[in-house]
């Protein structure tokens, strides 16, 4: 099967007991047995769940690996990740991540004993200076919020490796339309399907995917254990986002092309970050990692102005203020006082991250609705 067919057929099969098309939601926290031990597979719902198993098993296969665990939420998912790990185990994560695993790593799991160390890892020979012997995971995250940096999964997996450190890609910016870490060697990849997979702002949930079935068993324990899961209803509504990835994916990598296309243009725009422009530092790995370019844009206004990216911000009318990312809807925001306010002004604008630096999660509209708003806002 094809990515595309996957996304509606991979794991997904009509109800046996009505032949329903759809995915039943399974609210029930508990199954009948016929005598103690004697069962149809299913005991108690936090350990199993027939509508959670088939958004893993669909996940699982648009990442090429063989099984899905699926919680909560993204951050619940990292938190089962971080539980594979010991006190006295250490971290190497990228420095450009999202902000909550950048406080579970440190605030949560720094306490507890494991130490995270973050560090740009846009060239990969910068991971053979970190790796140590208490090194247990390497954290990827590509691109990365709001600066839109590339890392080289491949390569950077196999330096992790020859170290025989495990590595995780959060692929929830990409979606696995346009990557598949799998392929190209990581242990683990995490979604915050809150974003991509769901696709329409009203679901949060987390799901790890693997192939290695020592992980997986370890995940699943993790999942039971900890009990971290997704209600069914939740997992429905990804199973149901899913269905329209790689037409929803499509339409909003060709919106954002056409977008930077106007912005660069435009009089009042300064800087564009987008991985299709041949300018970003990481064009290249980006055109040989990726299928397409993301429907991630940021971009700087010229001018020293503070208030400049706040007007805009408050003069579109279509692109919504708003946190969060990859639904139908274009969201505009200003990382520097919303997303990233908690990271230290120096910090911030040593890594590239301006005070008025925009960010824009482009959705599915119309695309010549979206340049007018955006022309209009702009002209303020
Ligand atoms: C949103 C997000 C997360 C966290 O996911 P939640 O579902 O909000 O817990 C993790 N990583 C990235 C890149 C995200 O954008």
């Amino acid at each position: 099967m094809k990515f595309n067919t996957k996304t509606i057929h991979a794991g997904v099969h009509p109800d046996p007991s009505t032949g329903a098309i759809m995915t039943p939601i399974f609210q029930t926290s508990t199954y009948v047995q016929n005598a103690p031990g004697d069962h149809k597979g299913y005991e108690y719902a936090r350990t199993q769940n027939p509508t959670r198993q088939v958004l893993e098993a669909n996940v699982a296969a648009l990442e090429e690996g063989k099984y899905g665990i699926a919680f909560g939420s993204g951050l619940a998912a990292l938190d089962a990740i971080m539980k594979l790990l010991e006190a006295g185990d250490e971290v190497i994560a990228t420095n450009d991540l999202y902000g909550g695993s950048y406080r579970l790593m440190t605030a949560i799991y720094g306490k507890l004993g494991i130490k995270s160390t973050f560090v740009d890892l846009t060239d990969p020979e910068v991971l053979k200076e970190h790796l140590n012997e208490k090194t247990k995971l390497v954290w990827l995250e590509t691109p990365t919020n709001p600066l839109l940096r590339i890392l080289d999964i491949r390569r950077l997996v196999d330096i992790a490796h020859e170290a025989g450190v495990m590595v995780c890609v959060d692929n929830t910016f990409a979606s696995p339309y346009l990557q598949q870490p799998l392929t190209l060697g990581s242990d683990l990849v995490l979604h915050s399907a809150t974003k991509y997979l769901g696709g329409h702002s009203d679901v949060v949930l987390g799901i790890v995917a693997t192939s290695s079935e020592a992980l997986a068993e370890r995940l699943y324990y993790i999942q039971n254990a900890s009990g971290g899961v997704p209600g069914p209803q939740d997992c429905f509504l990804v199973i149901r986002g899913i269905k329209t990835l790689h037409v929803r994916m499509q339409r909003a990598c060709e919106n954002a092309a056409k977008i930077v296309a106007f912005l660069q243009e435009h009089p009042n725009v300064d800087r564009i970050i987008y991985p299709g422009l041949p300018s970003h530092p990481n064009h290249d790995i980006a055109k040989r990692q990726m299928k397409d370019f993301g429907a991630m844009v940021s971009f700087d206004l010229k001018g020293e102005d503070p208030e400049a990216g706040l007007r805009v911000l408050q003069n579109t009318k279509l692109f919504a203020l708003a946190e969060s990312l990859g639904g139908v809807e274009s969201l505009i925001s200003l990382p520097a006082a919303m997303t990233h306010a908690s990271i230290p002004r120096e910090d911030r604008l040593a890594s590239g991250l301006t005070d008025t630096l925009i960010r824009m999660s482009v959705g599915i509209e119309d695309v010549e609705d979206l340049i007018a708003d955006l022309k209009q806002a702009l002209s303020h």
